[in-house]
This record gives C-alpha cells, structure tokens and sequence, in this order.
C-alpha cells in the first residue's frame, strides 16, 4: 500500500479531450486504497462515460451543475484541453476555490488557470507536465500519484537541500567488461523520492540502474566511483544533508584497457586498486553535511554498523542483513536497523517505499535535534 490508503480524494472531471485518461487515473487511485468521489462538469459524460467512472470508483459520480455548491476541500483536477461548457465550470470551480482556501490541493493541468485566478496560486497548485506531441494530451500516472502523495506528506524536510547516492559503481575492465556490486539502486530510488515527498529539494546521483527517475528529483547519472565522487563533490557544498545509499565498488581495475581484451591463457589475473570512500570523505569536510550511511552486512549486523558509524564519523547509519533468503538486494521489501550515537531503531519487514518513509522520519528528527 501506499499513501493513499483510505485518503479521501474528490477527482474533478472535466470534458475535454484529457478525460480519457480519467478511467486509468481513478482505476490507479483506487488500488492504491484511496477513498474516491468523483465530481463531472456538466459535459463531461460527452468525453467519458461516467458510468464506467462510477464502476471503476463503486462509488457515483456526482454531474456538477454550474451554481452548486462545490463543498468538498481536496481536489484533483485533471482536464487539458476543456470545452468551453468545462472552462466555464473550471472558472466557477477555481474562482470558488480561491475565495476559500481550505486544505484544498490543487492539481492543474492547465497553467493559464493560475493567470486568470491570480489568487488560486496560494493554495500551492500543483501544475502537472503534460507529454505533448500526442494527438491527445497525455499526464504520465505515476506522476500525478507522486504528486498526490507529496500533498498528502507532512513536510517534515521542507526546503532541505537533501542528497542521495544510489546504485551500483561499474569499473570497467575494457569496454565490454566490468566489475560492480549487486545493487538494483530501489532502496536510494525509495529514499530520494520520500524526501522529495518529505519537502525536500533532492538531487539523486545514481550509478547504472534499471530504474525510472523520481518524480521531482535532480537525477545526475555517473558510472564508476570516481565519476560518482567527482559528482559528489560538485554540489557537496550546498547540500544539508547526505545519504549515501549507493553500493560503490570497494576496488577497480588498476588499469582500463581501450580495446576488448582477447581471451587466450588459462588464467588472468586483475589488478585492483581502491577506490575513494565518497561518504567518509564527505562526512571529514569542514562543515560537513548531516551523513546517513548504509551498511549491507551478512553477520554480526550492529556491531560492524555502529563500527562504521564511528569510524566514518556518520549521524545516522541504516544496516540491513544481506545474503540468505530474506536479503534486500533486487528485492521491493528490506528490513532496516537505524543505529545513531545513543540510539537505534528497529523497522519490521516492508517495502522499500515504507523503510525509506520511515527512515527519512528519523533523519528529520535528528537533523532538527542538531546543534
Ligand atoms: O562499503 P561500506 O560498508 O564501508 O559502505 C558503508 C557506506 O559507505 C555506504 O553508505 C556507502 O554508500 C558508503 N561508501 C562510499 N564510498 C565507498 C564505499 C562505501 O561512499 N568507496
């Protein structure tokens, strides 16, 4: 489950060429747990059918004349291009909404309603991307949810300057080969887009990973450690805090060979040198950033953790036990330990969307505890 399990969410649907994504929207919202209601402009059924809404949601869709009350408070409207019968019904909507902020949430798919209601913009409306090029316009799902569930976040982080490190390092052998560490990168994935919920300003360096980007996220791609330091190290300055998800690899090759090395002997042996420990060099800086470690260990999981606490001078450290049945790697669940001087926290099995959640909850609470 996500966020919007049992979140109330009053859907406005207004005709227009956009309502056909509609049904695909409220199926979504739906599964994820949110309690549906559905309010139409007046031509909205000449769009969608408002019965097949009424299915998807097992709730009915409420055919909005213009002069009712509206009365509901959080809102998502979704609609590109409107009729002129659903522009004028939008205009009611949003000039009613802006005589009476509430704990509305504004989504629009239309950025010119802001010109028009100048006053809607203190309600913080939430202006979606829309892909254009289409022969109709198109909102991307996932991040209309993102966005939904970020209005629904306490923004403990708010306007934190937060940076993640995620995924593998690859150090390239020759250009077809490499060494790297088993990361999949969903765990870093999870806790940059729970601090972007949280309020946060995140930029995301991640190494190759099969992954989307986050919705709202600064991604930078790099490849090897050094590349991932060197990335690090350009923006560390502004950054108040660090997390440093990412698996890099401990060594690389000491040497990368230009053209694909040909197999002939029996044996061959690599030499490695090591790499730069990016975090421990962050967390030694002057004014260092507030650190989060991670720590993927296979025995005595505490004990190496709070080791690593100390020794790279971190705030917080999150172990998790890899390895055996249960271990996080590839997998959507993990089970982290947080350990920080004079305290810890154990977090029961669940996705890594629920542990990234909860850990940027304590991170939000010691960062504030600071100093
Ligand atoms: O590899 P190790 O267990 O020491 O990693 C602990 C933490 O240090 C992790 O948060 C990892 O991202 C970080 N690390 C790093 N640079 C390295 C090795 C580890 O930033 N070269």
């Amino acid at each position: 489950m996500t966020g919007l399990n049992n979140k109330k969410i009053l859907v406005c649907v207004s005709g227009g060429a956009s309502a056909h994504q509609m049904p695909e929207l409220l199926a979504v919202l739906k599964a994820q747990g949110a309690e549906l209601s559905v309010l139409a402009a007046p031509d909205a059924a000449d769009w969608v059918s408002l019965k097949l809404l009424a299915q998807l949601t097992g709730t009915a869709v409420r055919l909005h004349s213009q002069g009712e009350p509206f009365g509901e408070t959080r809102l998502v409207q979704v609609g590109g291009q409107p009729s002129e019968v659903a522009q004028a019904w939008l205009d009611e909507l949003l000039g009613n909404l802006s005589n009476e902020p509430s704990d509305t949430t504004l989504f629009l798919a239309d950025p010119s309603a802001v010109e028009r209601f100048p006053s809607i913009d203190q309600l913080g409306p939430v202006v979606l991307p829309t892909e254009t090029g289409l022969p109709l316009p198109r909102f991307d799902i996932e991040t209309i949810l993102a966005f939904i569930e970020k209005s629904l976040t306490p923004p403990i982080l708010a306007d934190r300057r937060v940076l993640v490190t995620a995924g593998p390092t690859y150090e390239d052998i020759d250009p077809v080969r490499f060494v790297g560490n088993r990361s999949s990168g969903k765990m870093g994935y999870a806790v940059a887009a729970a601090a972007w919920r949280a309020g946060a300003q995140v930029t995301l360096i991640s190494g190759p990973v099969a992954l989307s980007p986050p919705t709202g996220v600064a991604l930078i791609k790099v490849r090897s450690a050094e590349q991932m330091l060197s990335a690090v190290e350009t923006i560390i300055g502004e950054q108040e805090i660090y997390i440093s998800c990412a698996a890099v690899a401990d060594y690389r090759p000491a040497q990368s060979a230009p053209d694909k090395i040909k197999k002939g002997a029996d044996q061959m042996v690599l030499s490695m040198i090591a790499n730069p420990d990016i975090l421990r060099r962050v967390a030694s800086r002057p004014a260092s950033p507030f650190c989060v470690g991670f720590a993927a260990e296979t025995v005595r999981v505490e004990e190496y953790a709070r080791g690593k606490l100390a020794s790279k001078n971190l705030q917080l450290i999150a172990a998790n036990e890899v390895g055996g049945e249960t271990g996080g790697f590839e997998s959507d669940q993990n089970r982290l330990e947080l350990f920080w001087p004079g305290g810890r926290k154990l977090l029961g099995w669940s996705s890594k969307r629920e542990q990234a959640q909860q850990l940027i909850a304590v991170v939000a609470e010691l960062f504030a505890a600071r100093d």
